[in-house]
């Protein structure tokens, strides 16, 4: 007997290291005409690295210092961020202490006790109060500038420094949007919770215009709803925990699957094992094949 079209197309994805989860997602990834892509981890490869260790005048804390208050708050967190704040402090050999009263934000940054202070890191858009010119603002706007993900560290709520973080874009992910701009009819819009600045400059190296950054999980889902308004059916390529009720919404759901957090993985239809991104045209063309075929 041969095979029924939609399930030899999910075997044909599997020999391209995509893992669709059912035929109605193999058929789904043909319709879509809008797609929205995440940033880091997607269109990056989700392995961020400090290159900016800037603590303030009047901190009085030294480069090791401000990494250290750093890395000791960021310690619990398994966000990327948090990951290449704790590379560096390693890297430096640096002693960090235990910390009390963890918690973290989605898109927002972390908080705990350190040796008795409070110490909050995360997105200065978030933690600093808009427009007040506090130096931490205006050395992490100069960071965001240079395409950096700025992360400010607080200290009993005074700014204490800031650090900046590089990630490298996928040498795959300008192909990529190219080839779903050429399949949809729509160039990919990006959907990010990093800062606008860093966001817009990478989009531009990819080809993107339609760049919503700053957004919180929930953002990422009122973006995809937007889109589905409008008549389109939307694919979201995402790998993180933030990236998970977006993946829900959407007509069809990617996730990244090296490095994907386990909530993407089990909330998306398809994984993308190895994380090639330019596998993503491939799957929504098979899929396209394989309803001519059925229908
Ligand atoms: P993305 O949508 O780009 O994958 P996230 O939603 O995970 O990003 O994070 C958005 C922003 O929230 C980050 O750019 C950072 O400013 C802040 N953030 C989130 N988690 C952390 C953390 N553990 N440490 C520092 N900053 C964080
Ligand atoms: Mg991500």
């Amino acid at each position: 007997a041969t095979m029924p079209p939609l399930l030899s197309a999910i075997a044909n994805a599997g020999r391209h290291g995509v893992l669709v989860k059912s035929a109605v997602v193999m058929e789904r990834l043909g319709q879509v005409d809008a797609v929205a892509l995440d940033k880091t981890g997607t269109l990056t490869e989700g392995t961020p690295r400090v290159t900016d260790i800037r603590p303030l005048a009047a901190s009085s804390l030294d480069e090791d210092g401000l990494l250290t208050l750093a890395a000791a708050a960021e310690h619990p967190s398994e966000h990327p961020l948090a990951r290449a704040i704790l590379d560096a402090a390693r890297t430096r050999g640096l002693y960090i202490p235990v910390v009390t009263d963890f918690s973290s934000a989605p898109g927002t940054g972390v908080t705990a006790t350190v040796d008795g202070c409070t110490v909050a890191a995360g997105s200065p858009a978030r933690l600093l109060s808009e427009g007040d010119g506090h130096p931490a603002a205006v050395v992490a706007a100069q960071l965001e500038n240079d395409g950096r993900t700025a992360v400010v560290v607080i200290r009993d709520r005074t700014p204490v420094g800031v650090l900046g973080i590089a990630d490298r874009l996928r040498d795959e992910a300008a192909t990529t949007v190219t080839a779903l701009s050429t399949l949809t009819g729509a160039t990919p819009i990006l959907v990010t919770g990093d800062n606008p600045r860093s966001a817009v400059r990478l989009a531009a190296e990819v080809g993107i215009t339609d760049v919503r950054a700053g957004l919180l999980p929930q953002d990422k889902v009122t973006t995809v709803r937007e889109l589905q308004q409008t008549g389109r059916k939307v694919l979201v390529v995402g790998d993180g925990v933030n990236d998970a009720p977006a993946l829900a919404a959407a007509h069809a759901g990617i996730a990244m699957g090296r490095a994907g957090s386990d909530l993407a993985l089990e909330t998306a239809d398809a994984v993308i094992v190895r994380d090639e991104l330019a596998t993503i045209p491939t799957v929504v063309a098979l899929s396209r094949r394989a309803r001519r075929l059925v229908i």
